[in-house]
């Protein structure tokens, strides 16, 4: 046959059986992929090397080929020797030889890599669509435009829509308006960088117009010539952890009491302001704080109200202020505020007032009101500093400069205040060597008796002869050494010395002289106070008879109870106790009663324009008569002339000390000039002289 080579080497399977099923011929390809050589074949029926005979059409085709039928194109599957299935597609015809049918030949194409091919991809579909399907993930297939093509139940569940809903919208139509651009950005980016993933947290909006936030894990697919085709977003719902992250960030950084910025937040704010100010060369201010006597409101109403207070100062100063300014609680009843960029230092001054005139109306609290005015500082970038740790201690600085000044004012910051912080620093340092050095010293000063007419006790007071700056009053040192509690070791000091000054005199056989002790406030409250007390007075051998204790208002307002049991035991050790300063301080009358008092101290401040103002006239006389009716001896401090002498006497004042007998004298001198009087014959000329020109003025 001229052709007979083409059969033989052909790629199909070529096979020609006669009319009972026996294998007339075979070509290479068949013996090759079923495994059989041709001489295995003769006399075998074709029928015997198919997979399943049972199933077997073969015998019909065959008849209908006789019949001169045509016969469709079918599959076959054959087994090899090694029993495995070998899939073939192709067709048959009738065989001839001269004209005559003397069989069947057929021609087919082994397809059993293909049919695998296929299985295996209509299984892994099969997984896809059930995995696309069953996702709790919502999945979709987006044409490069954002419009969506294909969407599983679990993203038409998310957004609310139907999946035909779906296909009419876009990917922007459903996403929130905020994130919108965000959204068309990274999709450019995306274009154009050919990426094909991305990862990203958004907000999506539902059809019900709600917003739920997700992880959208994003893959984009192109064809081979970089044109996009789709791209497929997988999406799963993160709002719960977004709301646990929103509250944690709530928590770092907003104050739990009053809901506004706290430290963090604000000191995250103050260095993005900087960095913004630095680059566009715009001022912004920095308003410091802090609310007048609050620690008193504090002690006397409680936390609870303290806290009510803070809560109402914070909600006015939010209101002060404009929706990118930020205003923060450091702690306490310290505020600051970001002012950011201003025009003019004019706008500046208007809110300063703003904040001072809002804070100064009074605090509903419950069934009470109550009144408390602010101290305000303020530092400017650049001028008052270029950084955050300088603008903020400079605004602090001012702060205190308002306070200095009585407070319910603003102080912008200058540089002298750098100054006098440094002048305070050094003070402090000087004073905490002060005690080591020696350089204190104690002064006194009588307290004469106006009915008997000579001295009835001596105040003892303290001196700090500090080097260079000469002898510096206690009224520049002692509130730095209560603030830092040198006051303690100083107070120790001032005991020891004073008590041993009066035990020497009383060695000495002096005529016996009450002397006054100034107690601060620390020092009083200490637990081993009184403890302290005993062991000086058996130390030094002084007579507590003769010693008085003088404490401030201040002091007795702080627990009632507490003060009431120390000032006991100092009676039972003898030991007489003198309010100081009286009328100066808040506290109620009623707790007078209660103490175990001797005597009452009226503050020189009302002494001073006793003779011209009436109000300060009335005090004194209501505070005389009230003493008397308590049974407390009472005296008249800062005495300085005659007539504010008069005038206490004629109200039956019962002692005078000030500057018209004399001012605060050494101890040597004290015991030349005053301890030496023992009668109205031998007391000192300047008593005498003095008590003369009283009686001949009354
Ligand atoms: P204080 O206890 O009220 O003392 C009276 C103050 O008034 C003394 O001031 C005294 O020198 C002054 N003074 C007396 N007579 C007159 C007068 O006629 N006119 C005027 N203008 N002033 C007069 P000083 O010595 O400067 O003491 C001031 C305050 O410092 C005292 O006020 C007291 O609170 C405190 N202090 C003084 N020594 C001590 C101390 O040893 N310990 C403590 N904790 N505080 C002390
Ligand atoms: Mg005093
Ligand atoms: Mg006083």
């Amino acid at each position: 046959m001229e052709y007979a080579g083409l059969v033989e080497n052909s790629n199909d399977l070529i096979q020609v059986v006669d009319f009972d099923g026996y294998l007339l011929y075979v070509n290479r390809t068949w013996s090759d992929t079923l495994g059989y050589s041709r001489d295995e074949l003769s006399g075998k029926k074709f029928f015997d090397l198919l997979y399943d005979r049972s199933n077997c059409t073969c015998q019909e085709r065959i008849e209908l080929l006789r019949q001169g039928k045509p016969v469709p194109r079918f599959e076959i599957t054959y087994k090899n020797r090694q029993g495995e299935k070998i899939i073939a597609e192709g067709n048959v015809s009738l065989y001839c030889e001269n004209g005559e049918p003397k069989g069947v030949q057929g021609i087919f194409r082994d397809i059993t890599d293909k049919k695998k091919t296929e299985l295996e991809l209509s299984n892994t579909e099969a997984r896809f669509q059930t995995i696309f399907e069953s996702s709790v993930a919502g999945i979709a297939m987006l044409a490069p435009d954002g419009q969506f093509l294909q969407a599983n139940p679990a993203l038409c569940n998310f957004l609310g829509y139907t999946l035909d809903e779906l296909r009419q919208l876009k990917i922007t139509d459903v996403t929130h308006p905020e994130d919108v651009e965000e959204t068309i950005r990274r999709r450019n980016i995306a274009l154009a960088e050919k990426s094909s993933s991305l990862v990203c947290e958004k907000r999506y909006l539902r059809k019900d117009g709600s917003t739920f936030w997700a992880q959208l894990s994003s893959a984009w697919y192109f064809d081979n010539d970089g044109n996009p085709l789709y791209t497929v977003p997988v999406i799963q719902d993160i709002t719960l952890r977004k709301l646990a992250e929103m509250e944690i960030r709530k928590l770092a950084h907003y104050d739990g009491l009053t809901g506004i910025p706290n430290r963090s937040l604000f000191t995250e704010r103050l260095n993005h302001e900087l960095e913004q100010a630095q680059a566009n060369s715009r001022p912004f201010a920095l308003i410091f704080l802090d609310l007048d006597r609050f620690k008193g409101v504090n002690d006397i109403l409680g936390h609870a109200e303290g806290y009510k207070m803070l809560c109402q100062a914070a909600d006015r100063l939010k209101k002060c202020l404009r929706a990118n300014d930020t205003v923060s609680r450091l702690g306490g009843d310290e505020f600051v505020i970001l002012l950011s960029g201003f025009k003019e230092e004019k706008n500046l001054t208007k809110v300063c007032n703003k904040i001072l005139e809002d804070l100064s109306r009074p605090y509903f609290l419950g069934m009470r009101s109550i009144s408390c005015t602010t101290s305000v500082g303020v530092s400017v970038f650049p001028n008052d500093g270029n950084n955050a740790t300088d603008l903020l201690r400079h605004a602090d600085m001012a702060m205190y400069a308002a306070k200095d000044a009585g407070g319910n004012c603003f102080r912008f910051y200058s540089q002298e205040m750098t100054a006098r912080a440094v002048s305070r620093m050094e003070l402090e340092e000087d004073l905490r060597q002060a005690l080591v050095k020696d350089e204190f010293v104690m002064e006194y000063q009588p307290q004469i008796d106006l009915v008997n007419k000579k001295v009835a006790g001596i105040e003892a007071l303290l001196r700090w002869n500090r080097p260079l700056s000469g002898m510096v009053p206690p009224e520049q040192f002692i509130p730095l050494a209560e603030e830092t509690n040198l006051i303690l070791g100083i107070g120790e000091w001032v005991m020891k010395t004073v008590f041993r000054q009066c035990a020497a005199w009383e060695q000495l056989g002096h005529l016996q002289l009450r002397v006054g002790i100034n107690i601060s406030g620390r020092q009083f409250v200490q637990s081993d106070f009184i403890d302290r007390v005993e062991q000086l007075l058996e130390e030094t051998g002084a007579n507590p008879q003769l010693l008085e204790f003088e404490i401030t208002e201040s002091v007795v307002m702080n627990d009632v109870d507490m003060v009431i049991n120390t000032l006991r035991r100092l009676r039972e050790l003898g030991i007489s106790i003198a309010i100081d300063d009286f009328g100066t301080g808040y506290s109620s009358l009623s707790y007078l009663k209660l103490l175990p008092l001797s005597c009452l101290k009226i503050d020189k401040s009302f002494i001073s324009e006793v003779n011209n103002n009436l109000e300060d006239r009335a005090i004194v006389e209501a505070t005389i008569a009230m003493s008397k009716r308590l049974g407390l001896k009472v005296i008249a401090e800062g005495v300085e002339t005659q007539e504010q002498c008069l005038f206490i006497r004629s109200q039956n004042c019962d002692e005078a000390q000030g500057y018209f007998f004399s001012r605060a004298v050494s101890a040597e001198e004290i015991e030349k000039k005053w301890l030496t009087i023992t009668d109205m014959e031998n007391s000192c000329q300047e008593l005498l002289d003095r008590m003369a020109a009283l009686n001949g003025a009354s």
